[in-house]
């Protein structure tokens, strides 16, 4: 089985993210983590309860989420995907593309680093991804 093919997929939706009225920056929630994980770090200093390092694991989740979007530029989540622009600028995105072998639908597949493009029809014919 082959996968060197490469396939190009298309933005079918593309849906900047918005937090009132305002595009939401990658530097923005970056701050906004660290100032949480702060924040938690400091009250298991002052209380010595086990609580807020519990919920200090929230924030570290999502800035390591973070942290791999802006090395990766996109984020798969299942259907959608998060992508970053060259500004810091957020989208929620959906990638859509056709197979060439068979005109079936594609999907974006992620296995540890490798991270392919697979048909639906069938899963021999698998590809690789070429960034836009
Ligand atoms: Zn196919």
């Amino acid at each position: 089985m082959k996968k060197n093919e490469k396939v190009k997929l298309i933005r079918e939706i593309e849906k900047p993210i918005k937090i009132f009225g305002k595009q939401l920056k990658i530097t923005r929630v970056v701050l906004i983590l660290v100032a949480f994980l702060i924040y938690f770090v400091s009250l298991y200093y002052e209380t010595r309860s086990n609580t807020p390092l519990v919920l200090g694991i929230i924030p570290l989740v999502l800035l390591s989420f973070t942290l791999i979007l802006i090395k990766n530029r996109i984020l798969y989540i299942g259907k959608y995907n998060i992508e970053c622009s060259n500004a810091g600028d957020l989208y929620i995105t959906k990638l859509k593309g056709s197979c060439p072998k068979c005109q079936g639908e594609l999907k974006v597949v992620k296995k540890l680093n490798d991270q392919f493009v697979i048909c639906k029809n069938n899963k021999e014919h698998k590809f690789y991804l070429q960034e836009n």
